[in-house]
């Protein structure tokens, strides 16, 4: 049964262990691509400190909420910092890690070079995490995390019949986190996205998912039976769990799912359109098939197979909404970024265009110039 005041510590700690022992690459931290220059809080001192070559840490995503503080250095005070923060400070040392990054403490939200370096390693910076510790839960930084310090999770539906306990198994791990205001924020999307392994913490339970496995506190699942025989990931037909879209760059064409799922999310700031991507396009340009863009519209590498760079530029180019969406002055019109809405998936893989197109871009200097090749 699930505790209201208190998540199983246990379900998470041998949920990570199971991952490290037995799932590849996917759930790995990348130890030849590791951040260059970050800071973690060292949640034993209580401080801010320079990350050092081989820290084990882990990374938080949460809602902001309205108090942004980007000029307030009194809501950096760690020993009054919202209570998300101190309970995940708290899961930190519980789960026997010293060090979280927080990206209100992590960044200097007031030294616009250290965000820019930041924000383009973000991709790094989570998939170098041990694991992401997910606030899905609440409308702000104020409400914790359910099951940690007083925030109660609700109570689990059960009822004894002649001995037996009959429990509910809880909402489907997708329901209960992408109804969450989490799942509605913009920046939210990549730290998820970027992240290898996941702990959820939602008003029912706690939820577990690597890019290998899922797994949640109210059930007891016979894992190595659902794993392929290598143990790697799970067998294909075990139903998914909270997130359909996990590893990005495996496959060029994907960006398109990516930046679909992005635009349904909210931004407290328009001018955050790209930067709330740039760490999904960071992974997607180092890959074997590497996808680049200019102003977030996707230009597919000549090697992608399906597109070449031009064709794939100009179908980027012929994005929609079913619904017409409100101008963002900052981004191009000519970008989805221009503009907030939803974009429909299928604008990839539109018709034809003239074969005698010419694909021609004007430089910062007004220079009109053929695409590069
Ligand atoms: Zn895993």
């Amino acid at each position: 049964m699930i505790s209201p005041a208190t998540f199983d510590f246990h379900f998470v700690s041998d949920s990570i262990s199971y991952c490290s022992v037995n799932h590849g690459s996917a759930c790995k931290q990348q130890l030849n691509g590791a951040p260059n220059f970050f800071k973690v809080v060292d949640c034993k001192a209580r401080q801010v400190v320079v990350a050092r070559p081989g820290y084990q840490y882990l990374a938080l995503s949460y809602v902001w909420g309205s108090t942004t503080g980007t000029s307030d250095r009194s809501l950096l005070d760690l020993d009054n910092c919202p209570k998300v923060i101190n309970d995940s400070i708290d899961v930190t040392l519980k789960l026997m890690f010293q060090y979280l990054w927080v990206d209100r403490y992590c960044i200097d939200q007031l030294d616009e070079a250290d965000k820019h370096h930041q924000i383009r390693q973000m991709d790094l910076i989570y998939a170098n995490a041990k694991a992401t510790i997910i606030a899905a839960a609440g409308d702000g930084p104020g409400y914790g995390l359910p099951g940690v310090n007083g925030t109660l999770r609700k109570q689990q539906p059960h009822l004894r019949i002649h001995g037996h306990l009959l429990a509910s198994t809880l909402p489907h791990p997708s329901w209960s986190v992408n109804n969450s205001k989490w799942a509605s924020r913009g920046w939210t999307y990549q730290e998820n996205i970027l992240s290898k392994r996941r702990i959820i913490f939602t008003d029912d339970q706690v939820l577990f998912e690597c890019n290998s496995m899922h797994y949640a506190e109210s059930q007891i699942l016979p894992l190595d039976v659902l794993h392929t025989e290598d143990k790697t990931m799970f067998k294909w037909y075990v139903a998914q769990g909270a997130f359909e879209w996990k590893t990005p760059g495996s496959d060029p064409e994907d960006i398109i799912h990516f930046l679909a799922d992005f635009s349904k999310r909210e931004l407290s700031y328009p001018a955050d359109a790209i930067n709330a991507m740039q760490g999904i396009f960071q992974m997607f340009s180092k890959t074997e098939y590497p996808v680049y863009h200019i102003e977030g519209v996707p230009i597919l590498s000549a090697t992608s197979g399906t597109f070449v760079p031009e064709d794939s530029f100009i179908k980027g180019l012929s994005w929609c909404h079913s619904i017409p969406g409100k101008r963002r002055p900052e981004f191009p019109s000519w970008s989805w970024a221009g503009w907030t809405g939803v974009l429909e998936r299928s604008f990839m893989w539109a018709d034809e265009y003239p074969v005698d197109t010419v694909l021609c871009l004007e430089t910062e200097n007004g220079i009109i110039e053929e695409f590069p090749r």
